[in-house]
């Protein structure tokens, strides 16, 4: 049975900030605004945390394979004082022109970790700052579609067309944790 909920958040621009190709995990020296507080309010509401991101400068030999996960254990570093961890980091490290399944908005990530953590994608969350996170969360059929003011967020919003499936618009992670 796949009963857990979880929150599937982007990484650069929605959890820390997006100066581009992360190589060094010197990189990553806090969250951004409201980060912190708001995966609290994700883990007291019950949900895992699960990082979907694509990570092409991999694939375009502008970051070490074996950098990425110590970019990712910073993270946690970061949250290990506050008690809480990421559950999973879900990486796409091809290339757009590789075709692959799984670089958003492709729901590939997402599916990964359902399979890997029993989770219930239509009971799940889906936020990020760029329009494939959002058209990643809906392929996949998450419940919810937050999109974050953070990172590209408010080019995203500006240039959303009407009929998107978009169900809020919030301007950090604590304001997200009210609608989930
Ligand atoms: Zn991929």
């Amino acid at each position: 049975m796949h009963s857990n909920r979880a929150v599937f958040l982007d990484r650069d621009g929605t959890l820390n900030a997006d100066p581009g190709y992360i190589s060094n995990p010197d990189q990553i020296t806090d969250l951004l605004p409201g980060a912190i507080e708001g995966l609290k309010k994700f883990k007291q509401q019950g949900f895992l945390l699960v990082v979907v991101s694509n990570q092409s400068g991999v694939g375009r030999g502008l970051i070490k394979p074996e950098t990425l996960p110590l970019v990712n254990a910073k993270i946690n570093q970061i949250l290990a004082p506050q008690g809480i961890q990421i559950d999973r980091f879900e990486m796409c490290t091809h290339k757009p022109d590789e075709n692959c399944i799984c670089r958003k908005p492709h729901p590939g990530l997402i599916h990964s970790a359902a399979k890997a953590l029993s989770i219930d994608v239509s009971q799940s969350v889906m936020i990020g700052d760029r329009l494939t996170d959002l058209e990643c969360g809906i392929n996949a059929g998450c419940k919810t579609i937050i999109l974050i003011r953070s990172g590209d967020g408010k080019k995203t919003e500006a240039n959303l067309i009407n009929e998107f499936k978009v169900d809020f618009v919030v301007d950090d992670l604590v304001e997200a944790a009210k609608h989930t």
